[in-house]
């Protein structure tokens, strides 16, 4: 196991060195769309800002064997008046309606310190604040920095607005987060973060929601539904808010890429992702949606070239209406088998659009 961590650790080191200079005015990002927010279907504004990169990442564990997202970080300290400014150019871009949502991603975590400043931190939320039409503010954060007297700050700045705190759990198993992701952080460590956000809900309106990884390396088809199920219901057992399912896409730079380009390790059919929304609506109570970003791609979640588009759109359509979804396909026979056949061949790893040496 210590070989994983350490092929990890290494893949991630070259693809550090790898990383190009880059304009940072070109590192923040921003697009609008329609998502389900806490009162329904919403306007949301996604925003990228460019901070030094995951700690976590940047340290000697290598961070997450799925992720690369210290590839598109800085890895500079950007000044807070810069940051910003950034922050500002990208949100005036858009015209807000009455209820609209704001979804910012630093790459890491919101809530540390070494990530985003306090001072950036507080400048950005004391904008938000000042805005009528912003109803909801998601941040991304690893457990360890969920403190109640930050948060506490926190909303002496945004007042009732709402504040939603998502947590990479990924696996609620310990064996699949700690070793198949390099994840670093404990159950325990999780179930202190809710419990905190959970003691603030008299005070304050805040939520916390975990991502849920469906597929890590090393694991079957089978397998990786029935994690995915059960960390589902785990998160609501709990005491979650809600949940976001991320199928992987591979990203560059990561042990997982590595295993992919080796015929080792190949993302979920989609018909897994279909499996799991309509087991947890029935299963769960809380709201539940499945990113759809890299489907019918070669490094994502694939079908076939028949009905990747149709069900990508079905399940856009169901995370809006938390609805289950029916579609037929001759395909799924295919990945019928292969679920059947997982528990004859523990290592598996099916090969689908990949060229055979
Ligand atoms: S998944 Fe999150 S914690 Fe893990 S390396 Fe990526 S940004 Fe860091
Ligand atoms: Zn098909």
């Amino acid at each position: 196991m210590m070989e994983i961590q350490q092929l990890n650790y290494e893949i991630r080191s070259k693809a550090i060195e790898r990383v190009p200079k880059r304009d940072i005015e070109r590192l923040s990002v921003s697009w609008f769309n329609k998502d389900l927010s806490y009162s329904g279907v919403s306007d949301t504004m996604y925003m990228i800002l460019p901070t030094p990169g995951c700690s976590w990442a940047l340290g000697n564990s290598g961070g997450c064997t799925m992720c690369s997202y210290i590839s598109d970080s800085p890895m500079v300290k950007i000044n807070s008046n810069k940051l910003f400014e950034l922050f500002k150019e990208e949100f005036e871009k858009y015209e807000l309606t009455d209820y609209t949502v704001i979804k910012i991603f630093v790459s890491g975590s919101f809530l540390n310190p070494l990530e985003l400043d306090i001072e950036s931190r507080d400048k950005i939320l004391k904008y938000l604040s000042e805005n009528e039409h912003i109803k909801e503010i998601v941040v991304e954060s690893r457990p360890e920095y969920i403190k109640k007297d930050d948060l506490e700050d926190i909303f002496s700045i945004i007042g009732d607005k709402l504040f939603e705190i998502s947590i990479g759990l990924e696996s609620a198993d310990d064996f699949t987060r700690d070793i198949k992701i390099n994840k670093g952080f404990t159950k325990k460590d999780f179930e202190e973060g809710i419990s905190i956000v959970k003691g603030l809900k008299n005070k304050h309106d805040i939520k916390s929601k975990a991502y849920i990884l469906v597929k890590p390396i090393l694991t079957n088809e089978k397998e990786a539904i029935d994690d995915a199920i059960k960390t589902a219901i785990y998160c609501d057992k709990i005491g979650v808010d809600r949940l976001s399912f991320t199928p992987v896409t591979v990203h560059r730079g990561t042990l997982l890429e590595f295993l992919w380009k080796r015929k080792a390790y190949q993302p979920s059919w989609i018909w897994s992702c279909v499996e799991i929304i309509n087991n947890i609506r029935e299963n769960i109570t809380i709201p539940s949606l499945m990113d759809t970003s890299g489907f019918g791609s070669r490094r994502g979640p694939y079908n076939c070239k028949k009905c990747n588009k149709d069900l990508k759109h079905l399940i856009i359509d169901s995370n809006l209406k938390q609805s289950q979804i029916e579609y037929e396909c001759n395909c799924k026979n295919e990945w019928h088998g292969i679920i059947e056949s997982a528990d004859l061949n523990k290592s598996k790893t099916f090969i689908k659009h990949l060229p055979l040496i």
